[in-house]
């Protein structure tokens, strides 16, 4: 089983369990510890982990694939993709996938922003990966209003 059989492999299975094309790439990444497979969300390529097929042989590589197709199908529809989603859920039953994988974040989803806040009575500033209702807090030192300055990306 090389990279070449993984992505034939692949592009059935897409075809015969979701009757859809497979028409990125496939490949094993020998560097893939604890997960049977991952799905990029940047690129669209599926990873499978050869240790798997070494180890629990074709049936489990099938349910990883569809696992990992899962993620793949959805993700380019733009439904619900991720483990905790519905159409995820409904779909990997469907197919009878695996259930465990690991996704690599896309590139949009990593590049975080920096939300800065400051006091308005204190003047002490701080940093926030998320946004917060300034309405709600108050400041940790001092107990004065909180306004927003600027978002950094
Ligand atoms: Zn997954
Ligand atoms: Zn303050």
């Amino acid at each position: 089983m090389n990279d070449f059989d993984l992505q034939e492999l692949v592009e059935s299975v897409s075809k015969e369990s979701f009757g859809k094309k497979f028409k990125h790439k496939a490949f094993f990444n020998p560097r893939l510890r604890t997960t049977g497979g991952r799905y990029s969300l940047s690129d669209h390529h599926i990873e499978i982990n050869p240790k798997q097929y070494e180890h629990f042989g074709m049936e489990e590589l099938i349910k990883i694939i569809k696992h990992e197709l899962c993620h793949y199908h959805l993700h380019l529809e733009k439904k619900g993709y991720m483990h905790k989603d519905s159409d995820f859920k409904v779909l990997l039953k469907k197919v009878g996938g695996s259930r465990f994988c690991q996704t690599i974040p896309g590139k949009k989803k990593q590049a975080t922003k920096i939300h800065i806040y400051e006091c308005k009575q204190c003047s002490v500033q701080f940093k926030r990966k998320r946004q917060f209702d300034t309405k709600k807090y108050v400041c940790g030192r001092c107990k004065g209003r909180i306004k927003k300055v600027e978002t950094i990306f």
